[in-house]
């Protein structure tokens, strides 16, 4: 079958000769044979009944990625055939999300639900030509009369009403005149059937519910196998594909559109994504937004797209994973989170400017530094990138420096401050500790120390070497800032692990939020989702709804250590 008018000379983009797998295989010969006229035309259908997740990327990512390499079109369907679990929150929600990740439908946004009229003629033309009709079982009795894997099913005793009678009902169950589950229409295809869902499959089903997007025009919604087939047929998609799970139901989706003699889309599935140390089903992850184990839907522990975003992932981080992970036809191995991060930080290592933070700060006193001077040194922006340039960061006598980075009696392997020790403050000097100063508790209030004025900038005249440098910031020139330090959302690598509970396995400390952290002056008024790399502790994004000018917060993005690369090294 071949669609016609559109144009067969077009140009294959150098892409697509670059990238290679079994879909573009599969596209390449349909271009060669002339099925499709050489026209791709791919769409991403979700059902918005919840927010987008790392799985849906890959499937954006290879939709939109598919058509642009062909030099072909997608489109953004809503799969909204159900009325009740559907919302306008989500709607808007894909949609910024797929902009954010940067792919562009242009003028094609579609809803199935504005297709209700053209599929209550599909399904009146099939009960015209005797292969669909109008059941009275009820729901529990279908599913018994269809048998097992094993056993064969059993007619239904209605499946034999004239044409006249099921047009009728039809039109009656149309108009509202039966109850919720009292009538349903079904396709008569072979209750004997290897492939259970070829056993008379349900079309339609009654529902007096009122739809998010259309209103209140209908009682009776399609069944998603009948309207995903015609939905790709009604917008000429050529290539429908689709997760793995929907295989079997391929037979059903070609009998819908051969019965109906429509424009044939090739349904091709590959295997989904599953990452580790996460769930990815919608209704889970509303398990978890509604039991209040996350914040919301863009918690930054959610592998929803927006909770990544807000954690600060970048677009192009998570394009180049979908490219890296590529597309299998069957499901391989479950794929390691440290993959996503490790493309995270090969990206924000290029574009994120590195600052000073302190999170646990304890004040350091430079004894032999005059009162009141303030000087400042010139630090590199980005030493990855040389167009970054450099900013000024004030110094003074009393600095800020980590509380993890000053031992008493520290062990032989520990290089950074201690009494009588010397380490270099980042950019400025190399400080020599001289006295500690506890609180009755016992607790460090105050170290002090002396610098050495012919150190400045980080070196000596007499080549003295130092093993530890420590960030700081001044202390009359910090900014206060809130940190929010992020662990794994499940402890385990298969939350799900033997047919455990998610809830079980998630992880209670997965949340850290550091409130006396203290920040270098340039970050006071950080923008919303500006990114960067906070020296020695990692990356961090400034949190989209809670930063406010003058009081940053910040989020961790993703810690330095990059396990990824280290087990490639392996
Ligand atoms: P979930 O079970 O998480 O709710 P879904 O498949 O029901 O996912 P849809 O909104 O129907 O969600 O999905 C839209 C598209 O995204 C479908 O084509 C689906 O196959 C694809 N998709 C969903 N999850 C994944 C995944 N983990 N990996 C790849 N593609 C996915
Ligand atoms: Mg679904």
């Amino acid at each position: 079958m071949s669609d016609t008018g559109t144009d067969s000379t077009k140009e294959i983009s150098e892409e697509a000769h670059e990238r290679s797998d079994f879909i573009r295989e599969i596209i390449k010969e349909h271009n060669a044979s002339g099925r499709f006229d050489g026209r791709v035309h791919t769409r991403f259908p979700p059902e918005p009944n919840g927010y987008l997740h790392i799985g849906h990327a890959k499937s954006i990512c290879l939709n939109f990625g598919i058509a642009a390499d062909f030099g072909g079109k997608t489109n953004l369907r809503f799969d909204d055939t159900n009325p009740l679990k559907e919302e306008r929150e989500y709607i808007e929600a894909i949609k910024r999300d797929v902009v954010w990740l940067g792919f562009d439908w242009e003028d094609r946004l579609y809803h199935a639900s504005e297709y209700f009229d053209q599929f209550y003629d599909f399904a009146v033309q099939l009960i015209t030509d005797g292969k669909a009709y109008v059941d009275d079982l009820s729901a529990e009795e279908i599913r018994q009369y269809r048998g097992t894997l094993k056993a064969p099913g059993k007619e239904s005793p209605h499946r034999n009403r004239s044409v006249e009678d099921n047009l009728d009902l039809f039109e009656r169950m149309r108009n509202g005149e039966f109850g919720d589950g009292e009538k349903v229409l079904r396709a008569k295809i072979d209750m004997a059937s290897g492939n259970i869902n070829m056993r008379d499959p349900t079309i339609y089903r009654i529902k007096h519910a009122p739809h998010p997007h259309i209103g209140d025009k209908w009682c009776i919604y399609p069944m998603y196998d009948f309207a995903h087939c015609l939905s790709d047929s009604l917008e000429r998609i050529t290539h429908s594909i689709c997760t793995l799970e929907f295989e079997d139901h391929r037979p059903l989706y070609d009998w819908y559109l051969d019965q109906l003699g429509v424009f044939h889309s090739q349904q091709i599935e590959f295997a989904r994504l599953e990452l580790n140390y996460t769930i990815m089903s919608k209704r889970k992850l509303l398990a978890l937004v509604k039991e209040g184990s996350v914040s919301g839907w863009d918690d930054p522990r959610m592998p929803t797209i927006m909770g990544l975003r807000r954690r600060g992932f970048t677009p192009e981080s998570i394009r180049d994973f979908c490219d890296r992970i590529g597309v299998a036809k069957r499901m391989d191995s479950v794929v390691d989170i440290a993959l996503l991060e490790h493309c995270l930080r090969e990206d924000l290592n290029k574009r994120a400017p590195r600052v000073m933070a302190v999170l646990n700060p304890v004040k350091l006193v430079i004894d032999n530094y005059p009162e009141g001077q303030v000087e400042e040194f010139d630090a590199d922006n980005n030493p990855e990138d040389d167009s970054a340039g450099t900013r000024k960061i004030p110094f003074t006598r009393e600095v800020y420096i980590e509380r993890d980075d000053f031992m008493e009696d520290p062990p032989k392997k520990f290089f950074r401050l201690a009494p009588g020790r010397e380490v270099r403050l980042k950019h400025a000097y190399y400080v020599t500790c001289t006295d500690v100063v506890q609180d009755d508790a016992g607790e460090i209030v105050e170290l002090h120390c002396t610098y050495d004025p012919e150190s400045r900038g980080g070196g000596t005249p007499d080549g003295r070497r130092v093993k530890g440098t420590l960030q700081w910031v001044s202390v009359p020139h910090a900014v206060d800032a809130e940190v929010r330090l992020f662990d794994r959302l499940f402890n385990k690598p298969d939350p799900e692990e033997k047919g455990e509970d998610f809830r079980a396995n998630l992880n209670p400390e997965s949340l850290v939020t550091m409130t006396h952290c203290k920040v270098e002056p340039s970050l006071a008024n950080a923008e919303p989702e500006s990114r960067y790399q906070f020296l020695r502790h990692g990356y961090f994004c400034a949190d989209m709804r809670d930063t406010k000018p003058g009081q940053p917060v910040f989020n961790r993005t993703v810690s330095l250590r990059d396990t990824w690369a280290k087990m490639q090294k392996k």
